[in-house]
């Protein structure tokens, strides 16, 4: 790839590159007929299936619409076209489970020590040990929710979540965490896993929190619909105000001419009924339907600092308490700390009445029980 001009490069749309990229990913082969078209050779039957469901074995594609004439028996490749459509349905399909590794962190960094204790919060009287320092593999995983909003337009939007299996908690820079330049399908080292829960147990977190979202976007559209449908109803509100008026003057030059008005009321009365309908119809479509699902999810394991301490109470060093603290490499940064009373995340530590380090809720709790 990297012999290739920076030209040739440019001139690929990222549909091409995926696509020669999904090709060669599956085992199958590509040949370049000219810029822009290629012919493909299909891995297996099965794969064969997804792509080419004439089992043909060798297709000719194109991404340049202009050099169909010239290779009638070529298929365009572009969005919308089936076998784009095909394509992405049978990535998608592949890749609903992944794995990966990121790599090339800096695994050592400076002082660490002191900027750990320069990031927590603790009391005078309490003093914090770091014992040692392990790096092990910690699992992220990102998941990708579809949800879909039905009503008089039907809309998608994709919704992604990454989850900490190590905390349980939701991991707030995704951007970072999925940066494909550092994603690999190895370690560049194998390391010991932290503990950490199942996908399955995070599966939870990530759904309330995605629901969170999903309100918020539901609560906009709706608003959106409503005043979308409003202003249908005034619509035709006043095309069936229009209708009536014209009758009305109908009826008026009849009188005049000293015709039969009876015909005029069935009319008015049909008018009036087709009215009502169509506006319950409107109201009707403006019901906002959402749903949601999972599409895909990726398991990310990356390097992180573990760092078994002990904070002692200068008071009373029997009450020693042990906290894992996180440094994480990719944010440069200490993670929060579970507060070993209640399990909430805390930068802040106070003593509780029994002279254990506690967040502040838990600190000022015990305070106030006592
Ligand atoms: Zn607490």
């Amino acid at each position: 790839m990297q012999t290739l001009s920076s030209e040739a490069t440019a001139t690929r749309s990222p549909l091409e590159e995926f696509f020669r990229d999904y090709v060669e990913g599956t085992g199958g082969a590509w040949e370049t007929v000219e810029p822009q078209v290629y012919d493909v050779l299909l891995p297996s039957a099965e794969a064969g299936n997804e792509l080419d469901p004439a089992g043909q074995g060798i297709l000719r594609v194109a991404f340049d619409p202009e050099a169909l004439p010239e290779h009638p028996a070529a298929q365009l490749a572009s969005f919308g076209t089936p076998l784009v459509d095909r394509l992405l349905r049978a990535a998608a399909q592949r890749g609903r489970c992944a794995q990966a590794y990121l790599n090339g962190l800096n695994l050592a960094p400076h002082d660490l020590a002191g900027r750990v204790r320069r990031t927590l919060r603790l009391p005078e009287d309490l003093e914090l040990e770091v014992r040692r320092v392990r790096t092990l593999h910690f699992a992220q995983t990102v998941f990708w929710f579809e949800a879909t909003f039905v009503s008089d337009q039907k809309e998608h939007e994709i919704l992604s979540i990454a989850v900490d299996l190590h905390h349980g908690r939701q991991v707030r820079h995704l951007e970072q965490l999925l940066d494909f330049q550092r994603l690999a399908e190895v370690p560049s080292r194998y390391l010991a896993e932290a503990h950490r829960m199942s996908v399955a147990a995070a599966y939870p977190l990530a759904r309330e929190q995605v629901v969170r979202t999903l309100t918020s976007l539901a609560n906009v559209r709706r608003r959106e619909l409503t005043e979308r449908v409003q202003r249908q109803i005034e619509r035709m509100d006043r095309y069936y105000h229009d209708l009536q008026t014209e009758l009305d003057e109908q009826m008026r030059r009849a009188r005049k001419r000293g015709s039969d008005l009876a015909k005029f009321a069935p009319r008015r009365d049909t008018l009036d009924r087709e009215h009502r309908l169509r506006v319950a119809e409107l109201r009707q479509k403006s019901t906002l339907r959402v749903q949601l699902r999972l599409v895909n999810l990726l398991v990310i394991r990356q390097p992180k600092l573990l760092l078994p301490s002990v904070a002692v109470p200068a008071s009373r060093p029997t009450a020693a308490t042990e906290l894992d603290l996180v440094w994480d490499p990719l944010t440069e940064s200490l993670e929060a700390v579970t507060c070993p009373q209640c399990g909430s995340p805390t930068y802040v530590f106070q003593l509780d009445r029994l002279s254990r380090p506690a967040c502040p809720n838990c600190g000022a709790a015990t305070r106030r029980a006592k």
